[in-house]
């Protein structure tokens, strides 16, 4: 077995991995990032990228108002207060400084505007040019490159050798030809993303979305998961995911949500309304999957077709023939095959509602929008799991804590390894939480590992 030894080994080459890794070669700390696919890009490179971020320079520079305190207040809003405060409150104050830094590194993150996501009080989403996730990996593994952190490709973290009290020594890699290596590290920090890509533990943890479409990086199957068990880590929230309601069925690509909170609304297959849209696209994904088929038709209008052409996911969606356009109701309904009775009884009641102010059966206003008008897109979707919310339970520091709440000597935990800030189930994910938790609590499990690492050799 060949072997190695860094201050720092960082598992998984996502947007947590890599943010640990730079932040710990930043601190000075040597660095071994070791991802098992043979390229990075994890859950992060499908993703939308956009990162929460309160009181930046370019939302006040908009004249938006914004602190950490409303973030954490809008986070725990939507969980209903149901996670941990703490790490909520403290990745909210970190927000702004970390996309700083990561701008510092040559992250070109800037403000989404032109609509709020569900849940948040005001517009605070910082993303790359073109809105994608694979911009914000290519970013990343440029900055961190630039700082010297070693990456190896095709190495699975395999094992770890630890001692008595839980203090990581070694871990061992896996190569793709059964090999393995040794590597001696001063710290271990968990980037391994969640476990949305194994079956058995979809079916375990979150019975709802089993059989669901899947979305997510097939490299997240919950690896940590054995490590946690051996090292008596606690878990905590693992029925919380993050789904989505919008995905483009026969497509694997979005239909972004702004579709639905700028005004759309999904039928079923019979032209009827099913739900409140504008709650969030994470638990819309178990309501279009009860519906006949899994599947519904979400409708937006031109309006709201600008607002999402400024994402590449929209532009994916029309390459791939998702999204249907017509000028009429009657031809939405042949394009999309609806009934065009019940479509049409729809959408007058949607615009009946708009004008009257009134919420409808499910308990959505629509008054802040204009009525929809040609020309109408539509989109037949399903609900799909992006990825997995639960994991191990961190403290302040992203060190991982045992079941009897003390923290392991030199473990941490970042992203969908770590436990998220959506507290149990799909309606507690707010947009954001996914990436704010893996660039929050990497940055900082890079920093204390470092510090870690640096204190023992000294
Ligand atoms: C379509 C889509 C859109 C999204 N949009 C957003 C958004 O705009 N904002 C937001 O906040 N969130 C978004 N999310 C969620 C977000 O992508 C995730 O929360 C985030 O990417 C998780 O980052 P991560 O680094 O923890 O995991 P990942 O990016 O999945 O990286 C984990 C890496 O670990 C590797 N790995 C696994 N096991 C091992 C092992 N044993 N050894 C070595 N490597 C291993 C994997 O191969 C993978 O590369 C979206 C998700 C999807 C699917």
């Amino acid at each position: 077995m060949e072997t190695a030894e860094v201050d720092v080994l960082v598992a998984g080459g996502g947007a947590a991995g890599l943010v640990a890794a730079l932040a710990a070669a930043d601190a000075g700390a040597s660095v071994l990032l070791v991802e098992r696919d043979s390229r990075l890009a994890g859950t992060t490179a499908m993703s939308t990228g956009l990162i929460p971020a309160a009181g930046t320079p370019e939302q006040e520079a908009l004249g938006i108002v914004d602190t950490p305190d409303l973030l954490a207040r809008d986070i725990l809003a939507k969980s209903g207060g149901r996670t941990d405060t703490t790490i909520v409150g403290r990745l909210a104050r970190e927000s702004a400084a970390t996309v700083a830094w990561l701008q510092r590194h040559h992250v070109p993150l800037s403000l989404v505007t032109g609509f709020t996501y569900p849940g948040h009080s005001v517009m605070r989403m910082m993303g790359t040019p073109n809105r994608t996730g694979s911009e914000l990996v290519a970013a990343l593994a440029r900055a961190v490159e630039r700082a010297n952190v070693a990456i190896v490709t095709r190495a699975r973290l395999a094992e770890v050798e630890a001692g008595a009290d839980g203090r990581v020594t070694a871990a061992i890699l896996e190569r793709p030809d059964g090999a393995h290596e040794l590597v001696g590290c001063g710290a271990l920090v968990l980037a391994m993303g969640g476990f949305a890509s194994a079956a058995d533990l979809v079916a375990r943890y979150l019975p709802e979305m089993a059989g669901a479409a899947l979305h997510s990086h097939p490299g997240c199957r919950g690896d940590w998961l054995p490590l946690a068990e051996r090292l008596a880590a606690a878990l905590a929230d693992m029925d919380s995911y993050q789904g989505h309601g919008g995905l483009a069925a026969g497509h694997a690509v979005p239909i972004l949500w702004p579709s639905m909170t700028e005004g759309g609304v999904q039928v079923n297959r019979d032209g009827l309304r099913f739900h409140d849209e504008s709650r969030g696209y994470s638990e819309a994904a178990a309501a279009v999957n009860a519906q006949p088929g899994r599947v519904a038709w979400s409708i937006w209008d031109g309006r709201i077709q600008a607002v999402l052409d400024q994402f590449d996911d929209t532009r994916d969606a029309i390459a791939a023939g998702a999204i249907v356009s017509a000028e009429s109701v009657a031809e939405l309904a042949r394009r999309t095959g609806l009934p065009e009775a019940a479509l049409a009884a729809t959408l007058t009641e949607v615009e009946r509602l708009t004008r009257s102010g009134a919420p409808c059966p499910f308990g959505r206003r629509f008054a802040s929008r204009p009525v929809l008008a040609p020309p109408f897109h539509a989109a037949r979707v399903t609900g799909a799991l992006f990825h997995t919310q639960g994991g191990m339970v961190v403290d302040a520091e992203a060190r991982v804590l045992r079941r009897d709440g003390r923290p392991l000597p030199n473990l941490f935990a970042a992203g969908g390894t770590a436990r998220g800030l959506s507290g149990p189930g799909a309606s507690g994910y707010i947009a954001g939480n996914g990436l704010l938790a893996a660039t929050g609590l990497g940055r900082l499990a890079g920093v204390a590992a470092a510090r870690l690492a640096g204190q023992q050799t000294r």
